[in-house]
């Protein structure tokens, strides 16, 4: 991967620019995306955030090499802390992180986000959390994805501000298996879920072997619910 050839994971993600869109990549590590996103004209310029010295310093470094200074501004700092109200950013990308850590930097940033149109952000785990966060938070769930890469898979979620409860008819499993995603049921969804509940399977095993405690009863019950819930969906 290079900034003139993405991942088919952040190739999906870039497809949900909006042409002419101001964006914002947090996270970005080597500015990959924002450059492919400016050179192919999906977006009309772009701030790469990043916290860690050496992925901010190969980010310059891309962006320098890619000639596009003029365009894509690369910032250091934690999260959303890198935008100011008057970058008028349209668009908040932020991928290939653990969906907690995702919902801490949307958290913590929050009220950076009043002229944010879309959120497009790829939780490399727990979508459910970064689903609820948009939900809780008024964002909508416009559409989603479901790729498959190197064997794995990658759930990609678009959100724009609007009504949270649109997508949703069963609000727990949807949140849990993405409601657009589970109307398509697509191979990639199949495959996801049937490896997904091999290893929570595993896991009950172990903990039916665990002392029998209120706390190992809990979590036993939190997974026997979820692994009835998606076997019922892949049957
Ligand atoms: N977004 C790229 C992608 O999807 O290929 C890079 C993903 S990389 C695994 C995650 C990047 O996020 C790392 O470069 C890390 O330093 C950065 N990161 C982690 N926490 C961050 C935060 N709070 N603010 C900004 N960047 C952060």
């Amino acid at each position: 991967m290079n900034s003139e050839k993405l991942s088919k994971r952040l190739e999906t993600v870039v497809s949900f620019i909006e042409p002419g869109m101001n964006i914002a990549d947090i996270g970005s590590d080597h500015a990959y995306l924002p450059c492919y996103a400016v050179r192919k004209g999906l977006a009309c310029s772009a701030i790469a955030g990043e916290v860690a010295a050496g992925p901010y310093q190969s980010a310059r470094k891309q962006v320098k090499a890619a000639k596009l200074a003029d365009k894509i501004d690369v910032r250091k700092g934690d999260g959303l802390a890198v935008l100011h109200l008057s970058d008028k950013v349209d668009c908040v990308i932020i991928a290939g992180m653990g969906g907690a850590l995702m919902t801490e930097i949307l958290t913590a940033g929050k009220h950076k986000l009043s002229s944010v149109s879309r959120l497009i952000l790829q939780p490399n785990i727990a979508a459910e959390k970064v689903r609820k966060w948009l939900y809780e938070q008024n964002w909508q769930l416009i559409d989603e994805r479901l790729i498959e890469e190197d064997e794995k898979y990658y759930e990609i979620l678009v959100a724009e501000q609007g009504n949270p409860a649109l997508p949703y008819t069963d609000i727990t499993k949807e949140l849990l298996l993405g409601p657009f995603l589970l109307k398509n049921k697509e191979k990639n969804f199949r495959e996801k879920w049937r490896a997904e509940l091999q290893i929570w399977e595993k896991i009950l095993q172990e903990l039916n072997k665990a002392e029998n405690k209120e706390a190992t009863r809990a979590k036993k019950e939190a997974l026997r619910q979820k692994i009835e819930m998606v076997r019922e969906e892949l049957s």
